[in-house]
Order: C-alpha cells, then sequence, then structure tokens
C-alpha cells in the first residue's frame, strides 16, 4: 500500500491515492476513465484487493467452528476484520460490530430486531424527508406490523433538515429516530449529535444510515450519539456484499436474534434454542469472510491516508466542482446544504438526466442518473430524477474539468 499521506499530515497526494487504484489505469472508449459515481460505488485499492486475494489463495476455510489450522487462521483474520471496524468506527466493544450485507442489511436488523421488540401501536418512528429508500421501506415494514406511525421531518430548499420542525416532532411518542449521516441525493451532512440529544432527551434510539457518512470522514459513534450505525463495505473502498453495523452493547445484548441459524446459537433441541451473546446471535450462517477481511483492510488503508485528510480533499474537490459547475448555462443544483460532502446532484433545462448520462459516459465520464432511490428528495424538489457526480479520494480537479466539458457538449447536442 502506498503511504499517499500519513495521518496526520494535511495534505492528501491524489497522485499517491490514484496509484493504489488499478482499475483507474483503463481506458473508457480510448479515454482515461473519469470515475464520478462514488456514491453508489467506491472502487478497491490494491490493498483490498490483495487482501481478498491472499484469504483464498493462502487462508480459505469456514470459521468460528474449526479445530484445523486453516479454519483458525480464517476466525483470526475475519475477527480482527472486526477489530478494524471497531476502531473506524470509534466503538469500546468488538461485541458492537455485527457484519451484516451492507447498511441495508443493518437497518433491517435493527427494524425487526429492535423494533419488533420494543415498538407497538401508537408509537412513532421519526425518519426525515431526504432518506434513501433503505431508511423508509425497513420503518414503513415494521409499522405495518406493529401499528406504530411514521413521522417524516422537513427539508428545507437547500435540502437541510428543518431542526425547529424536527424537534417539534420529537414527543414521548417516539421510539425510534432513523438519520442518514449523508444524504446520498443531495449530499447534506446531517447535525446527528443534536439530533442524538433530542432523541435520547425523550428515551428513544438513534439509528444512524452510515452508508454516505463512513468514506468521506472520521466517524465516531459514540460523540455521535448513535445507538446503531450501520455502514456497507462497497461505499467505503471494500467488498460489496459485507458490511457492519454498530449497536450499542446492552441494546444488542437485550435484542432477539434477527434470523436463525448455524452460529447464532448456545443449544440447540427441538424444544427450545437457546442463543449465543452479541454479536454471534445477529450472523446466522456462514457470513461473507473474504469479503470481511477486505473490509477491514479497506478501513485500515483509509485510516493510513487519514480521514481528516480526505474530508479536506473532498471538501476542497466540492468546492471547486460547485463553483465549476455554475458556469453550465441552464444547469440547476439540487442540494446546496451548507454542510455538505462531495455529491453534486445537478439538473439541465435542455436535457433529461438519463440522457446527460449517456453523453457523458461516451467522453468516458461515469457519473449516475436516476432517483438515486430517494424517490421523495426527487418529489420535493419537483425533479423526476438528477444527474449525480460523487466524489471519491482519487478524484482530481482535472476530473471536475472533463465533467465540466462533457456537459458543455451536453449543451451542444441538446442545443441549449
Ligand atoms: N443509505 C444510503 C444513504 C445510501 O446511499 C445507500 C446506497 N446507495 C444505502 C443506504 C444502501 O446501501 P447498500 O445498498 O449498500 O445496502
Amino acid at each position: 500500500m502506498a503511504a499517499a499521506t500519513s495521518p496526520t499530515s494535511t495534505k492528501l497526494d491524489v497522485e499517491a491515492v490514484r496509484r493504489d487504484f488499478p482499475i483507474l489505469q483503463r481506458e473508457v472508449y480510448d479515454r482515461p476513465l473519469v470515475y464520478l459515481d462514488n456514491a453508489a460505488s467506491t472502487q478497491k485499492p490494491r490493498a483490498v484487493i490483495d487482501a481478498v486475494a491472499t484469504f483464498y489463495e493462502t487462508t480459505n476455510a469456514n470459521i468460528h467452528r474449526g479445530v484445523h489450522r486453516l479454519s483458525q487462521e480464517a476466525t483470526d483474520q475475519f475477527e480482527d476484520a472486526r477489530e478494524a471496524m471497531r476502531d473506524f468506527l470509534g466503538a469500546t466493544k468488538v461485541e458492537e460490530i455485527v457484519f451484516t450485507r451492507g447498511t441495508t442489511e443493518g437497518i433491517n436488523l435493527v427494524a425487526m430486531s429492535y423494533g419488533r421488540a420494543n415498538v407497538g401501536a401508537g408509537d412513532e418512528i421519526l425518519i426525515t424527508h431526504m432518506e434513501h429508500h433503505s431508511n423508509i421501506v425497513p420503518w414503513q415494514l415494521l409499522c405495518e406490523q406493529t401499528g406504530a406511525q411514521l413521522v417524516v421531518a422537513p427539508i428545507n430548499d437547500d435540502g437541510e433538515i428543518d431542526m425547529d420542525a424536527f424537534a417539534s416532532l420529537v414527543s414521548e411518542r417516539t421510539k425510534i429516530v432513523s438519520v442518514g449521516h449523508v444524504s446520498n441525493a443531495l449530499g447534506t451532512i446531517n447535525p446527528i449529535a443534536e439530533i442524538g440529544r433530542l432523541a435520547h432527551e425523550v428515551g428513544a434510539v438513534l439509528v444512524v444510515d452510515g452508508a454516505q457518512g463512513c468514506p468521506h470522514g472520521a466517524v465516531d459513534v459514540q460523540a455521535l450519539g448513535a445507538d446503531f450505525y450501520a455502514c456497507s463495505g462497497h461505499k467505503m473502498y471494500g467488498p460489496t456484499g459485507v458490511g457492519v453495523l454498530y449497536g450499542r452493547h446492552d441494546l444488542l445484548e437485550a435484542m432477539p436474534p434477527y434470523q436463525g441459524g448455524g452460529e447464532m446459537i448456545r443449544t440447540v433441541t427441538f424444544e427450545k434454542s437457546t442463543y449465543a451473546p452479541s454479536p454471534a446471535k445477529f450472523e446466522a450462517g456462514t457470513p461473507n469472510i473474504a469479503g470481511g477481511v477486505g473490509l477491514g483492510a479497506a478501513a485500515r488503508y483509509l485510516q493510513s491516508i487519514g480521514l481528516e485528510a480526505i474530508e479536506r480533499h473532498e471538501a476542497e474537490l466540492l468546492a471547486y466542482g460547485t463553483e465549476r459547475l455554475a458556469e453550465v448555462d441552464g444547469l440547476r443544483m439540487v442540494g446546496t446544504a451548507r454542510r455538505k460532502a462531495g455529491v453534486m446532484g445537478f439538473v439541465m433545462d435542455c436535457a433529461h438526466p438519463h440522457d446527460i448520462g449517456t453523453i457523458l459516459d461516451r467522453e468516458a465520464v461515469a457519473v449516475r442518473t436516476g432517483h438515486h432511490c430517494a424517490q421523495p428528495v426527487m418529489d420535493r424538489f419537483g425533479v423526476p430524477a438528477t444527474s449525480r457526480a460523487s466524489l471519491g479520494i482519487y478524484n482530481t480537479r482535472e476530473e471536475i474539468d472533463a465533467l465540466v466539458d462533457a456537459l458543455q457538449q451536453v449543451r451542444e447536442v441538446f442545443g441549449g
């Protein structure tokens, strides 16, 4: 792994970072790839690719139940990755880190386990208007099953939570507050610690959808006041199909299992089964072992670069990108919050987002177009879809320039 910066240094060496990512060497339509779809999924550094390949080449075996050497080594590596994620999220105990398939499964786990045990008819679950479908639908399912109500806090025209309205919606009926750390459609960084204080004042738990929080800066679940924090490996330069859920230890211990199967039990008879303590209680079946090992490598890779340096790099790039996009006639940004991560969603008066995406693709610029699994956000801003350029640690000013040049071509093609 290249030492792109030391954790304490102030500036990220983007050229060194780029050398860590083999895919950035490839071309698309005979041009260098400009990858600006990081909010959907990030590329993988050599450190992660090697960790996964080495695991399969040297260690592969099922974990936790083998006495043979490979199984013990595989178990050690998987548990070491759990420790890496504990450290990455600032949790106190490894028992608080549950391996999942990703953010979606983490939120469903909380809804179906904590939610079904603690929420009843007349109770309320509070979310916001900017949530990803993964932080809406699990709560709707819980409401259908329990008779609880889903309450949605409004957002303003910049895409920020209206905190006065939010505070007025928190009451003794509120049992769960679930909010995205960073909006994938708008880029807004939400005031999680303040939201946590409001939730805790009424005895509610705070669930944080951290899918877009983890990759962009330092996360400290304790400072945030998160009772649960869900994230996905593939959004933080790790493998797909793996993620973690942080849960406060006392809460996890009191929660019923989410799925039944091997690994999560203490004893099984046909009359009754008893369950292992957390996190095993929530990890039924064989997990994505190599993925977990790769996720641990991703967390350590990001730490080796320095989360503050990453945050600063992306903030500078966002400022530059916002300025440059303003030069494109007829382009309107959707999401103009004061505190924003590197997500630039926009619409153009001359072309539909899908046409924009297609023209950009021919220029080797990869962006996402659509509703970004946040249809209520699109409704709030009165657009069917947006185009979204989202930044990662390897992006450069030159790539922003390539995006803007390609957008000028969109104007030419559609005669704007
Ligand atoms: N929440 C947010 C804010 C997201 O951006 C995403 C992924 N687009 C998710 C949740 C779901 O993540 P995953 O598909 O990895 O489970």
